[in-house]
């Protein structure tokens, strides 16, 4: 078999086309969504996360920006321009770039987050609220995910789904996100026993580790779908995912290439989110 790619990057685009009237409705009510985004130190990775945020921020005419705060920050002085942006009634949308300074404990800060402004999903309580299936902000990665896999076409009730990976903001989410599909779910992490042949009893496979090549042909059932959530840099200017590529093509129904599947869509889930947090500002 020879996969057919989902193309993450038109999906995206066609995602953030498709808000632009959701803006243009919320600009005539004088409402303009607006996203603050945090990043704190000099991560080279992290710049360019939040420079695309920035970039797919201004396309759609976002109001907002990203505040840049030296290494040197402290907790208190982070939880306090998170809990001035929470006062501020034209911000909808506040998201901490991960990771923090060693220095800083991440959740700690993240609990500061109001729930309501909370677009990365990444809150407690949003957490909570996908768990038992209650309105909430759902973390960009995993619900680009489940729109990618909407596109298959595939019937997910009944289905199989292993989840390769178990934290707060990709595994565990992306394993309710298919829970809630009604998927019978298996999640793999690092102490799991026979990875290969879990993986090989999936209808849908996402790996969503950070090890380059862990998901080879061997461990991927004829005819299975296949996520490759995993961003890995092996040389200056190659990125590749968790998946051996060119051998799961040979096996796969569907597979995400990287770069250009799973990352284009965290961007357009954000943005999706942060439209959701200034339409419900208004309701
Ligand atoms: P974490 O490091 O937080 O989690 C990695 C998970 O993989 C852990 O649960 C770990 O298990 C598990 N793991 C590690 N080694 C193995 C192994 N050999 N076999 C099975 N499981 C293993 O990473 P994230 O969840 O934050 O991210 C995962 C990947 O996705 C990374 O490559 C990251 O860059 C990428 N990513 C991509 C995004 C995108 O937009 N495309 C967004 C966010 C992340 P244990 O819990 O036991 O340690």
């Amino acid at each position: 078999m020879n996969a057919s790619i989902i193309d993450g990057k038109a999906i995206a685009l066609a995602t953030r086309k498709a808000l632009r009237s959701r803006v243009e409705a919320l600009k005539e009510r004088g409402v303009t969504p607006c996203l603050m985004v945090i990043l704190v130190g000099e991560d080279p990775a992290s710049a360019i996360y939040v420079r695309n945020k920035e970039k797919a921020s201004e396309k759609l005419g976002f109001a907002g920006g990203v505040t840049r705060l030296p290494e040197s920050t402290t907790q208190e002085e982070l939880i306090s321009l998170v809990e001035a942006y929470n006062a501020d009634p034209k911000v909808h949308g506040i998201l901490v770039q991960l990771p923090l300074p060693k220095h800083i404990d991440e959740r700690a800060v993240l609990a500061h987050i109001s729930p309501d402004k909370d677009v990365d999903g990444f809150h407690t309580m949003n957490a909570g609220r996908l768990l038992v299936g209650e309105r909430c902000f759902i973390p960009c990665t995993p619900k680009g995910v489940m729109r990618l896999l909407e596109e298959t076409g595939m019937e997910l009730s009944g289905k199989h789904a292993v989840v390769v990976g178990r934290s707060n903001i990709v595994g565990k989410p992306m394993a309710l996100l298919l829970l809630q599909a009604n998927c019978t779910v298996t999640i793999a992490h690092s102490k799991t026993a026979n990875l290969a042949e879990i993986c090989s009893q999936a209808d849908v496979l996402v790996a969503a580790v950070g090890r380059p090549g862990l998901i080879t042909a061997n461990m991927v059932k004829p005819g299975a779908v296949v996520i490759d959530v995993g961003v890995n840099r092996v040389a200056e200017k190659k990125v590749v995912g968790d998946v051996a590529f060119e051998e799961v093509c040979e096996k796969a129904s569907y597979i995400t290439p990287v770069p250009g599947g799973v990352g284009a869509m965290t961007i357009a889930m954000l943005m999706q989110n942060t439209v959701e947090a200034a339409e419900r500002a208004l309701s």
